[in-house]
C-alpha cells in the first residue's frame, strides 16, 4: 500500500496501516517528513474546535478586510478557483450546516485525547506532549459573547469548557494584560511540537515495518480498468533496497492513499477527480522565551479576536495564525507576519518586536464545508484520500489515520466517516 505525503495525516495513516500487521506500507514524500503544514503549525490539539463555517462569517470577513490586524487576507488577484470556493464556502455558513459539521466531527474529537495519550505513551514519542489544556483570551465583550455561544454549541456535543473572569484568567496566566475582559478554559486541550510528533510517529511506523521514502515526488497515480495499479515518481529517491529510484519509475500497489495536503487537488485532477481544496496560508514566529519582550507563558492561549495561537514549547514560544488566500505559494508577506506579534501585544504585557528564532508559512488544506475528506474516491478501486483538514489537521491526524486504516483493511471504520466521504463533492 502506498501513502503519498509525509505530513501528519500521511504518517498517522501509515502508522495505523502498519500497526495492523497485515499491510506492507510505503510512504512517498517529495521533501522531508513534516515538510508542509505539519511542520510549523501551532501544535494545539483542540478536540472540540468547530469549523470556521458559521452564520454571519461572510459578513464578518468582509468587514475585516482592510484591517491590518485581521487574521484574514484575500490577495487582490483574479482566481476563478478561489472565487468558486468562496462562493461554495458561503453557502455552508449556516446554522444547520454548523450543527451537521459539529455532529460529524464530535465523535472524532471525543476520541482524540485518548488516542494522543496512547500514542505518546505506547510509542514513547519524544514530542513535548503537554496535556495542559488551553485558554481562550478575549479583549472585547463582543469576542467574549462569540466564545460563549461557541462554548454552548460545543458543550451540546460533549466538550466541556469553563468560563473565566478577567481576574481568574490572569491568575492562571499572569502575563495577560489588565484590559482583557475574560475568557474560557478548555481542559481537554493539549499541545505537542508538531514536527517532532510527525517524525517520532514515523519512527514508530518504521519499527512496525513501514518504509518511508523522503525525496520522492509522485508525478501521477496509475490506473487500469478503474483500479489503482501504482504510482509513477518524478524525482529520484532511495528505494527500499538502497538503489536509486529512476525518475519516471512505476511503484506498483493496489491501494494508494492521497495525503498531500493542499496539493491533493492537483494530483487527483489528472484522474478527472476534482476536490475543492484551497490553500489557506498561515504564519508562525518562534520567540526565545528567555528574551525580554517575549511573554513568559505558562499555558497555551488563543487570542480570540485576532485568532493567534500562542504555544509554549521546550525551546521557544510559538505565535501562529493568519488566514491568507493567495494561492499555492509560500511567499512571506511581512505585514501578515507582523500581525502575529502586533496582536500579541494587545493581549500580553511587555511584548516587543525582537529578532524571532524562526519565521515560517504553511498551507492549510481547506474544504468549503469545513469537513475533512476521508475515504475512497468514487470511480477507482483502491484509491483513497485523507486531506482537507483545514485548521484541525494535527488534532484529527491520529483519529483520521486510525479510521481510514480500519476502513481500508476491514471495510468499516469504528466511528462514522460517511460525512467525510470524498464523493460529496463529486456527485
Ligand atoms: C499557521 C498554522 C497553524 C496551525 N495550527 C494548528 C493547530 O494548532 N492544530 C491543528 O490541529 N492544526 C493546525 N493547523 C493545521 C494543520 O497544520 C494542517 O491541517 C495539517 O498539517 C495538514 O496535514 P497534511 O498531512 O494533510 O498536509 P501537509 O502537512 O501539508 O503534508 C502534505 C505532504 O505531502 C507532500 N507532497 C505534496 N505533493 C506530493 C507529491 N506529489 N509527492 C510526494 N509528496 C507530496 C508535501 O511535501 C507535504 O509534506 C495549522 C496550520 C497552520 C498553517
Amino acid at each position: 500500500m502506498i501513502v503519498i505525503g509525509g505530513g501528519v495525516i500521511g504518517i498517522c495513516t501509515a502508522y495505523y496501516l502498519a500497526r495492523s500487521g497485515t499491510a506492507e506500507v510505503v510512504v512517498l514524500e517529495r521533501g522531508d517528513l513534516a515538510e508542509g503544514a505539519s511542520r510549523g503549525n501551532a501544535g494545539m490539539i483542540s478536540p472540540g474546535h468547530p469549523p470556521i463555517n458559521g452564520p454571519g462569517r461572510v459578513r464578518q470577513a468582509i468587514r475585516s478586510l482592510g484591517d491590518p490586524l485581521s487574521p484574514l487576507y484575500l490577495a487582490p488577484r483574479w482566481d476563478p478557483g478561489l472565487v468558486r470556493w468562496l462562493w461554495s464556502f458561503s453557502r455552508f455558513c449556516t446554522e444547520e450546516h454548523l450543527e451537521h459539521a459539529m455532529a460529524s466531527l464530535a465523535p472524532l474529537g471525543l476520541a482524540t485525547p485518548d488516542l494522543f495519550q496512547a500514542l505518546v505513551g505506547e510509542e514513547e514519542l519524544e514530542c513535548d506532549f503537554r496535556p495542559s489544556g488551553y485558554l481562550e483570551v478575549c479583549r472585547s465583550v463582543t469576542g467574549l459573547d462569540a466564545v460563549r455561544r461557541e462554548a454552548r454549541l460545543i458543550g451540546r456535543y460533549g466538550f466541556e469548557t469553563e468560563e473565566l473572569s478577567a481576574d481568574a484568567l490572569r491568575e492562571r496566566e499572569p502575563s495577560i494584560r489588565e484590559d482583557a475582559v475574560g475568557g474560557f478554559a478548555h481542559a481537554d486541550g493539549s499541545t505537542v511540537n508538531p514536527s517532532r510528533f510527525v517524525t517520532e510517529l514515523a519512527r514508530a511506523a518504521r519499527n512496525l515495518g513501514a518504509t518511508i521514502r523522503p525525496g520522492t515526488t509522485v508525478d501521477r497515480i496509475e490506473v487500469a480498468s478503474e483500479s489503482v495499479i501504482g504510482v509513477r515518481i518524478r524525482s529520484t529517491g532511495e528505494s527500499a533496497n538502497g538503489k536509486e529510484l529512476d525518475a519516471g519509475e512505476m511503484i506498483e500497489a493496489g491501494t494508494v492513499v492521497v495525503a498531500t495536503g493542499s496539493y491533493s487537488g492537483g494530483l487527483l485532477e489528472r484522474l478527472g477527480v476534482g476536490l475543492p481544496i484551497q490553500p489557506a496560508k498561515g504564519y508562525h514566529e518562534d520567540r526565545d522565551p528567555g528574551r525580554p519582550g517575549t511573554p513568559d507563558l505558562e499555558q497555551p492561549c488563543l487570542l480570540v479576536e485576532r485568532s493567534v495561537f500562542c504555544t509554549p514549547m521546550d525551546d521557544f514560544v510559538r505565535f501562529a495564525g493568519t488566514l491568507e488566500f493567495s494561492g499555492l505559494n509560500h511567499e512571506i508577506r511581512p505585514d501578515r507576519l507582523e500581525q502575529l506579534m502586533r496582536s500579541a501585544s494587545l493581549y500580553f504585557d511587555g511584548v516587543q518586536v525582537a529578532d524571532p528564532l524562526d519565521v515560517w508559512v504553511g498551507l492549510r488544506p481547506c474544504t468549503p464545508d469545513g469537513l475533512p475528506v476521508i475515504g475512497g474516491l468514487p470511480g477507482y478501486r483502491g484509491l483513497y484520500a485523507a486531506t482537507g483538514h483545514g485548521m484541525l489537521g494535527l488534532t484529527l491526524g491520529p483519529v483520521t489515520g486510525k479510521l481510514l486504516a480500519e476502513h481500508i483493511l476491514e471495510g468499516k471504520a469504528s466511528l462514522p466517516i460517511e460525512p467525510f466521504d470524498p464523493g460529496r463533492f463529486l456527485r
